[in-house]
């Protein structure tokens, strides 16, 4: 596998070597080493989730820098459905949208109008598809690679269809592009992003082939610029053409009442879908059709590239919800605007779902299991009481290290200490005894009377 691009990063110098992002890694991809944590490329997420737990400010998420406008002819910015969710539960999103257009892009285009075109992909999704059984939805990018890092077998229950930033990506260049007679290659389209999986997904997206989105900005870089400019913008105002079910989709539920799906499981939080994904793998829950499933708590308006307190945020996107409104045949015009049935195949997910086998004890199957065999006699004879002293999240993943060839048992301190002590009576025992030369000794005086 090629050199993988990760949003989230370590700022080494910040770092103190705490241990406490181990134990809420979803994928233990994290471990302490010489007092500096370490992420492990194929296991990691970009979840977010050490960003929220390092009280050090040593975990980072790499976005794109406002500069890169500069390196369109025109930019379109998307903004996510949870950026009007940081502005108060009155905010008008047109004004949101002019002060994007205010602080340097060339025009916008609501991802919550993407949201309502995954909506109508989704429904058309599970209705042509007879396969029995959860289908999950792939629109966090966060839950798809969690998927395909610890739970490959659910790859085939992802939804293929775009998530509301692809639609938007695709739809805002083409329809610029007729707009002004320039190719889609000059246009720039920026995704104002909640969370660092989405930057992720971009870049690798762009790193695999072209994608509609060129970049990832974050929400806490423009939210600053937004906010001073909320009370000076002047009409007109570009007009906002999202439902109010697209916009909803910022929060966790928001997809299900979107797509009324009926027999829909929803979850929250990296830890609890982990639950619902065990579960699925047990093949437990079979009678539901649609689960959506959110990485972060509260959904997108809790992403770790957001302002304000999840909780504030979802439900300043609730009274936005309740006061914009879905048309009753939302979906005929979607069909009518775009063809979007023709075009079904085209809005199918990028890049390719696969899995990524970072769990994988080897590619030999034969080792793989004497490794596994190792694995349990390892863990055995650790303490089992998951300190993560030895900067490994628990002790079976100490094991997992050591018998990897990535630790030593010494890491466990308990083990260091039953071994100095060892050493220590030995020591004692070697004190305790002097040359012949200095004691009295009858077995070696005799001859010499
Ligand atoms: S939480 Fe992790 S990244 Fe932050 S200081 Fe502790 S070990 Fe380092
Ligand atoms: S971003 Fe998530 S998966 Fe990656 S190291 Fe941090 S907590 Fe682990």
């Amino acid at each position: 596998m090629g050199q993988l691009f990760h949003s989230v990063l370590l700022i080494e110098e910040k770092c103190r070597g705490c241990t406490r992002c181990i134990k809420n890694c979803p994928t233990e991809a994290i471990r302490v080493r010489a007092g500096k944590a370490r992420i492990n490329a194929e296991r990691c997420t970009d979840c977010g989730e050490c960003i929220r737990t390092c009280d050090n400010y040593a975990k980072t998420a790499i976005t794109d820098p406002l500069s890169r406008l500069k390196d369109y002819e025109y930019a379109i910015a998307l903004p996510a459905p949870a950026l009007y969710s940081q502005f108060g539960p009155d905010v008008d999103p047109a004004t949101v949208l002019a002060a994007l257009i205010d602080m340097g892009f060339d025009d916008v285009f609501e991802v919550a109008y993407g949201a309502d075109i995954s909506t109508f992909l989704t429904v058309e999704y599970l209705r042509r598809n007879k396969r029995k059984g959860p289908m999950i939805s792939a629109a966090c990018p966060a839950v798809v690679r969690l998927i395909q890092v610890r739970f490959p077998a659910l790859i085939d229950s992802l939804i293929p269809v775009d998530s509301p930033m692809a639609c938007s990506g695709k739809l805002a260049k083409e329809a610029k592009s007729r707009e002004l007679g320039i190719c889609e290659g000059k246009i720039g389209a920026f995704f104002i992003t909640p969370c660092p999986a989405k930057v992720t997904w971009v870049r690798e997206a762009n790193n695999l082939g072209s994608f509609a989105v060129d970049g990832a900005i974050s929400i806490s870089d423009v939210y600053g610029e937004v906010a001073k400019r909320l009370p000076e913008v002047i009409p007109p105002y570009p007009k906002p053409k999202a439902s109010s079910a697209g916009a909803g989709w910022g929060r966790t539920g928001g997809e299900r009442i979107a797509a009324g799906i009926g027999k829909s499981l929803v979850v929250d939080g990296i830890h609890n879908v982990i639950d619902v994904l065990e579960q699925l793998e047990m093949g437990k829950l079979s009678d539901i059709r649609f689960v959506e499933a959110q990485a972060c708590t509260g959904g997108c308006v809790g992403g770790a590239l957001t302002v304000l307190n999840p909780f504030i945020g979802r439900m300043n996107l609730e009274a936005l919800v309740a006061r914009l409104e879905t048309p009753p045949n939302l979906f005929e015009e979607l069909d009518i605007d775009l063809n979007l049935l023709r075009r079904f195949d085209e809005f199918a997910i990028k890049p390719q779902i696969v899995a990524v086998p970072a769990f994988r004890l080897d590619q030999d199957v034969s080792r793989a299991i004497s490794k596994a065999e190792m694995i349990e006699k390892v863990v055995n004879e650790l303490p089992g009481l998951d300190c993560g002293s030895c900067g490994s999240p628990h002790c079976r993943a100490l094991a997992e290290d050591i018998v990897q060839g990535l630790a030593v048992d010494t890491d466990c301190v308990f083990k260091l200490r039953e071994e100095i002590e060892i050493l220590a009576e030995q020591l004692f025992e070697m004190a305790k005894k002097s040359p012949p030369a200095l004691k009295d000794n009858d077995a070696f005086s005799k001859p010499w009377e």
